[in-house]
């Protein structure tokens, strides 16, 4: 049992570590030239390696579940997949035309929004044309978010004939109150029905959501809901944690937040959902994400090769993802750049001819040996330091680790760090203790305090 003392102790705003530097620190310079110079030099060596990573976002969802906070555009109106559909096929070719050669794809993986608001005709016809100018990797991975109430077997054969094999369900919730307080009424039987089918076709991981911390929700309810969910045995499951951000999300202001749980209510959530999956032969890979052991992502964290990006943990490594659609962030290893978030900037852009790019980030030297050093922590449980950074190490991080020792939650020396049992339930916290930039700027921060103080 985690001990509840620490879990409130560290029970503060971390960021999940998709990537470093976290967004509220780029440097917001897509210099469109320099963009495109990278995307270049890093496509060809994904050409020559690993091959590349596709994530597409699909935006539309047919109804609002108010406690969400994607990139998402609310309507019933079907017509809008075909434009949607043709942007994408654009934005796909120049990025094709910038990398010259036909893109070897590993990995491809389909978010949204709902990806299954899209008939399984377009999206054979989206996916047809993404491959017919691409290579695909011998050993690719394909992967999608499937709402239980919209993904039928329609959807499902179309993308398993096409080479998807995961699948990934937002489940959230079982119980009726909670989802009625939440607008996302989904039936278990939905839910058991789009597994059954998963599974008769052949896909071979699914992965559920569930969320902790929802309106209405009690310890019974979550009990209910992970007893039910673990009985359709699905080989992931992602425990996220609600949050409450009514401020930027209108949605939320939809409830009462009385009806939310406290905090010490929300720890107990949380600590017997973790419970219930490692009572049920799930083990913690880190970051929220349990597993079961023959699932691919528990032998990669087993084995050491796991990896992390925007789309979250993943068993491919690869150094360049093109994230396609509004709001999608693409990675190219040097740098970061994420598409307009509104679909009429998005439209516009790709209209031009121009890559739908708004705001990003070219890494430093130091932000690339300290994003290494926080992916060997949420993919190994490890790292060994560089002596040539040990001064930046002894001034900002091992601080924070010696507090971090303190309470059993890693060992470390001058060489290594590793993280105890214990510690890999505080994942995120750990790697906190490597993120430089939000150390700078903490320690930045408390020197304005302590001048204005004097
Ligand atoms: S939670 Fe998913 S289905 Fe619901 S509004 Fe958000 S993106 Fe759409």
């Amino acid at each position: 049992m985690i001990p509840a003392s620490l879990l409130q102790k560290y029970n503060v705003p971390v960021p999940r570590y998709t990537s470093y530097p976290t967004v509220p620190f780029w440097n917001n310079v897509p210099d469109a030239t320099l963009w495109k110079q990278v995307v270049q030099k890093q496509a060809a060596a994904a050409n020559n390696t690993d091959g590349l990573s596709v994530y597409i976002h699909l935006p539309f969802c047919e109804s609002l579940c108010t406690y969400c906070g994607c990139n998402k555009k609310i309507t019933t109106n079907h017509n809008v997949e075909e434009e949607y559909l043709q942007a994408i096929i654009k934005e796909w070719h120049l990025y094709r035309e910038l990398i010259g050669d036909e893109p070897l794809i590993r990995e491809l993986h389909l978010g949204g929004g709902t990806p299954t608001f899209f008939s399984p005709e377009n999206l054979e016809r989206l996916l047809s044309e993404i491959k017919g100018h691409a290579i695909i990797h011998p050993r690719h991975e394909f992967s999608f978010e499937g709402h239980p109430n919209n993904t039928t077997r329609g959807h499902l054969q179309t993308l398993y004939n096409i080479g998807f094999r995961r699948v990934s369900y937002g489940v959230q919730d079982h119980n009726a109150r909670v989802q009625h307080i939440i607008n996302r009424i989904q039936p278990f039987e939905n839910v058991e029905r789009a597994v059954k089918d998963a599974r008769d076709i052949g896909y071979t991981s699914i992965n559920f959501d569930l969320i902790y911390g929802l309106p209405l929700q009690t310890k019974e309810s979550i009990i209910e809901t992970i007893v039910q969910s673990i009985a359709l045995q699905p080989d992931r499951i992602a425990f996220y944690s609600y949050a409450h951000v009514p401020w930027t999300s209108k949605a939320q202001r939809l409830f009462d937040e009385h009806d939310l749980p406290s905090a010490a209510q929300k720890m107990e959530l949380y600590r017997t959902g973790k419970q219930l999956f490692m009572e049920n032969g799930y083990s913690d890979i880190g970051m929220d994400h349990f597993a079961l052991p023959g699932d691919d992502l528990y032998i990669a964290w087993k084995e050491g090769w796991l990896h992390r990006n925007f789309m979250g943990y993943t068993t491919q490594r690869t150094n360049m993802l093109i994230g396609l659609g509004v709001s999608s962030i693409s990675d190219a290893g040097l740098a970061f750049a994420q598409n307009h978030k509104t679909i009429h900037d998005y439209y516009q852009s790709i209209a031009d001819g121009e890559l739908a790019v708004t705001k990003g980030h070219f890494l430093n030297n130091e932000d690339l040996v300290f994003r290494d050093y926080i992916l060997d922590i949420s993919c190994r449980s490890k790292t060994n330091f560089h002596v040539k950074d040990l001064p930046l190490l002894k001034q900002y991080v091992f601080p924070e680790l010696k507090k971090l020792m303190a309470d059993h939650l890693i060992t470390f020396n001058e060489k290594e760090v590793d993280v105890t049992e214990l510690g890999r339930h505080f994942t995120r916290n750990i790697c906190k203790a490597f993120d430089l930039r939000l150390l700078k700027s903490e320690m930045m921060q408390e020197e304005k305090l302590f001048s204005k103080a004097v």
